[in-house]
């Protein structure tokens, strides 16, 4: 074996050396015991207090797994002091490459949890050559100190959003940034007290004080939290959501005619009912020539889709009186129409009208919000569901916040420069 100054040059911990080697056979994967012994200073970091004393009381050897040295794994032995502290008693001592009572030093704590963001957990673990429950702890302490130590955003525009969780009607809202497109906070429940609880909690005042507006759907207990909450802050209501009521009146009058109509109708219209409610510009083709089949057969469908695939254009205008224009013209298109379920609807849009118009003042990135809904399910369905809800949301946080974008972003990540702080 080489040198011990070359060892301790490899191993590349600061104030540590290496006292000895050993490895537990020639095979090309044994296992490599490297005995760390402490260089310079006598004196020790407590734990508690993150003072410095030289009185040591008494010293136990401990292990840790390390990154391994080409093909061998590492583990490192110490001996831990318990130090005697002024202020806080006997405690053991703090060592800069692990944290307290973890198995594994951080640099490759750091390793696991990486990969853990790209494979299952059981994968990782058996690539680092440790149990599931190790990995999985490494997993979280890696993700929690990342989302500690960052700098904490200020949202302009915030999204409330309800996602249904598994079959049946269990649902959690969402807090999300909608302007990086991130998950903020996440509550069981789609009730007024969740949803209060994740704007005062998951937030701080500074952050609360600059958000202008909120995205959210109808749903009453949300509108409500935010007035309280966020009292400044103006709310947008999501355009999916417009849309999927204007999908609804849509598919409303479909049922209706076809429920009217005869035998020579209905065979027009069978199995139409998802390329009826499909967006004009996303039909092609020979779906094309069917839907403009089914329109010459009837009318009423014909403008019903016509006034759905109009609404589009609310979201286009920048002053509110134009809004409100576009919305009452509308409205007056569906006189002599005879089109109760459309009516409806338009008394809905005209209703909700302020929500709709802010989108002038505040143009909210409403594709932001779908994509994050994707990204929750894309992630519960690689982990086959979580049960463990901070484990949950530590893990979409990074999903959606994406940290690591290129390499200088992977080495900060992985590199002990930071990591080995006190502080
Ligand atoms: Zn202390």
């Amino acid at each position: 074996m080489g040198s011990r100054r070359d060892c301790t040059w490899i191993l590349g911990l600061p104030g540590f050396r290496v006292l000895t080697m050993e490895s537990d056979g020639d095979a090309a994967d044994s296992r490599l015991t490297i005995r760390l012994e402490r260089r310079g200073l006598r004196r020790y970091v407590c734990s508690g207090c993150g003072g410095r004393t030289g009185r040591v009381r008494s010293t136990r050897d401990r292990t840790w797994d390390d990154v391994p040295w080409a093909s061998h794994p590492v583990t490192l032995v110490d001996p831990q002091r318990r130090v005697r502290c002024r202020r806080c008693g006997i405690r053991t001592e703090r060592l800069e490459f692990a944290d307290p009572k973890a198995r594994v030093t951080r640099r490759l704590r750091q390793q696991i949890g990486l990969d853990c963001q790209s494979m299952p957990t059981s994968h990782a673990a058996v690539r680092h050559g440790v149990s599931w429950s190790k990995a999985r702890r490494a997993e979280r302490a890696c993700l929690a100190e990342w989302d500690r130590t960052r700098p904490r955003k200020r949202p302009r525009h915030i999204g409330l959003d309800e996602i249904q969780r598994g079959k049946g009607q269990r649902f959690w809202t969402v807090l999300s940034d909608i302007v990086h497109g991130e998950v903020i906070g996440l509550r069981h429940d789609r009730s007024e007290a969740a949803a209060t609880a994740l704007l005062t909690e998951e937030l701080t005042g500074r952050q609360r004080a600059a958000i202008t507006a909120a995205c959210t759907d109808m749903h009453r207990p949300y509108l409500n939290a935010v007035a309280t909450v966020l009292p400044h802050a103006e709310i947008v209501f999501d355009k999916f959501h417009v849309l999927q009521h204007a999908s609804a009146a849509l598919d409303d009058v479909r049922r209706q005619e076809f429920f009217r109509a005869g035998a020579v109708m209905r065979e027009h219209g069978r199995g139409k009912r998802w390329l009826l409610l499909r967006r004009w510009k996303t039909v092609r083709g020979s779906k094309r020539v069917e839907l403009q089949t089914l329109f010459a057969a009837n009318r009423r469908l014909f403008k019903a889709y016509v006034l759905r695939e109009q609404l589009d254009r609310l979201w286009t205008y920048t002053t509110r009186p134009g809004v409100l224009n576009f919305v009452l013209g509308w409205i007056r298109a569906l006189r002599w129409q005879r089109l109760p379920e459309m009516e409806r609807l338009g008394d809905f849009l005209f209703c909700h009208i302020e929500g709709i118009a802010a989108y002038c003042d505040h143009p909210v990135r409403f594709g932001v919000v779908e994509s994050i809904n994707t990204t929750i399910k894309a992630v519960l369905r690689r982990a086959r569901g979580m049960r463990d809800e901070q484990m949950l949301l530590l893990k979409l946080k990074w999903t959606t916040a994406h940290p690591i974008r290129s390499a200088r972003d992977l080495a900060r990540f992985l590199s002990p420069q930071g990591l080995y702080s006190n502080r």
